[in-house]
C-alpha cells in the first residue's frame, strides 16, 4: 500500500476544505490517516481462499455456526465505516473448518471497500467453493456511518443480509434450522 501517496491525498483533502494542514493538531494526521487506511484496507493483500486451505476430516453431521462474529468495513461509495456482525453456518460433508478460520475469512472480505450484499456472497461462495460443505449461510447485520451520519441519518438502522446455499437453499426444513439457530427460540442473546 503506498502510504506517502495516501498522506499527500489527505493533505490536499484539508486544504481543499479550507484547513491549514500545517497547524499543530493536523500536522501528523494525513499519516495517521495513512495508517488507519492500512488497517482497514488489509484484506486487500490477503488471499481469504488461503484460509480454507486447512480442513479437518470429521464424522459431525450437524450444522456448525459461529454467531456473532464483530467485523468493520468500509462502504465502496462514501469511504465511511460498515460496523456489525456476521453470522456463518454451514453444515459439513465429513470435513470442518478450524473457527478461527471463519472469524479470519469474514475480516479478509470486510477489510476493503465493500457493500454489504458482496461481502455477504463473497463469505457464503468462499466456504461452498473451499470447504463444500452440503450447504452454507451467512447472514450480516450492519450499521452503515453513511446512512446514519449523512444524507438519510437514520440512527440505529441496522442493514439485514443473508446468502443461502446448498442445500439450505433447496430444503426448507434445513432452512428453518439454521435460521433458528442464527434469530430464533435457539438464541441465547
Ligand atoms: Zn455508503
Amino acid at each position: 500500500m503506498d502510504l506517502p501517496r495516501i498522506e499527500r491525498a489527505v493533505r490536499d483533502i484539508l486544504i481543499a476544505i479550507g484547513e491549514d494542514p500545517d497547524r499543530e493538531g493536523l500536522r501528523k494526521t494525513p499519516n495517521r490517516i495513512a495508517r488507519s487506511y492500512a488497517e482497514r484496507m488489509a484484506g486487500l493483500r490477503i488471499d481469504p481462499r488461503a484460509y480454507l486451505r486447512t480442513v479437518f476430516k470429521e464424522g459431525y453431521n450437524q450444522v456448525v455456526l459461529l454467531r456473532n462474529i464483530p467485523f468493520h468495513s468500509m462502504c465502496e461509495h462514501h469511504l465511511l465505516p460498515i460496523t456489525g456482525h456476521a453470522h456463518v453456518a454451514y453444515l459439513p460433508d465429513g470435513k470442518v473448518l478450524g473457527l478461527s478460520k471463519i472469524a479470519r475469512l469474514v475480516d479478509a472480505y470486510a477489510l476493503r471497500p465493500q457493500i454489504q450484499e458482496r461481502l455477504t456472497d463473497q463469505i457464503a461462495d468462499a466456504l461452498m467453493d473451499g470447504l463444500q460443505p452440503l450447504g452454507a449461510v451467512c447472514v450480516v447485520e450492519a450499521a452503515h456511518d453513511c446512512m446514519t451520519i449523512r444524507g438519510i441519518k437514520k440512527t440505529g438502522s441496522m442493514m439485514v443480509t443473508s446468502a443461502i446455499r446448498g442445500i439450505f437453499q433447496t430444503d426448507p426444513a434445513s432452512r428453518s434450522e439454521v435460521l433458528a439457530l442464527i434469530y430464533g427460540t435457539a438464541r441465547l442473546t
